[in-house]
């Protein structure tokens, strides 16, 4: 398995062999990072295999890219507008209705990642709904955003579903960081092992 960050909250999961962009190009809503050029060309340049965006947020989604990639491949994205599971070679990527976190009523989906290993994205999906997806699944893998690293209480939830291994995602630009998000959040990992922070660009292989 590979994970590429390529967005604010997105990444480029290689599971099996099998391509697959959660999230992965999304605009620019400072304080977040948006997909740097470089990255969103190589991903127009060669199109991954699934397409899935848990909600429409400028932080996680990019219209144009959704659109070349409908139009180049003929393949649909899974979005709330079209949550239907996709497989590709024994890689299977479906969707739960979560509750996005804080007030907003913005139809989220989370993904459930399904082939040698189980990969759980969660977007923007606040953390009360862990519990609900742990009825059926159990993630090998999980990415989550800050918001599960900055109370003991989300830590706590998230630490009990037993992943071997957690990947951090959707901190705020270090240089405008007026909340002191990332060091609450580096503050409160340093003695979990199986935490990281994914920077922008960062591959990891498991
Ligand atoms: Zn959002």
């Amino acid at each position: 398995m590979k994970i590429l960050r390529t967005a604010n909250a997105g990444v480029l999961l290689t599971l099996d062999g099998v391509r697959i962009l959660l999230d992965g190009v999304c605009g620019d809503l400072p304080p977040y990072l948006a997909t740097p050029n470089d990255i969103k060309l190589k991903l127009f340049h060669s199109l991954p295999d699934i397409v899935a965006y848990t909600h429409f947020h400028t932080d996680h989604f990019d219209n144009e890219f959704a659109l070349y990639y409908e139009n180049k491949t003929g393949n649909k994205i899974i979005s709330p507008d079209c949550p239907t599971p996709q497989s590709v070679k024994g890689v299977t990527v479906s969707s739960a209705e979560t509750r996005h976190i804080g007030k907003t009523d913005a139809k989220h989906l989370s993904f459930i990642i399904k082939g040698s290993k189980t990969v759980w994205f969660m977007g923007d999906a606040s953390p009360a709904n862990l519990k609900n997806l742990a009825e059926n699944s159990k993630p090998d893998v999980l990415l989550a955003p800050f918001s599960y690293f900055n109370s003991p209480s989300s830590l706590r939830l998230l630490k009990n579903l037993g992943a071997s291994k957690v990947y951090v995602l959707h901190l705020p630009n270090e240089n405008n960081d007026e909340f002191n998000i990332n060091s609450t959040v580096m503050g409160n990992i340093k003695n979990e092992p199986d935490i990281h922070i994914l920077n922008m660009g960062e591959v990891v292989i498991l």
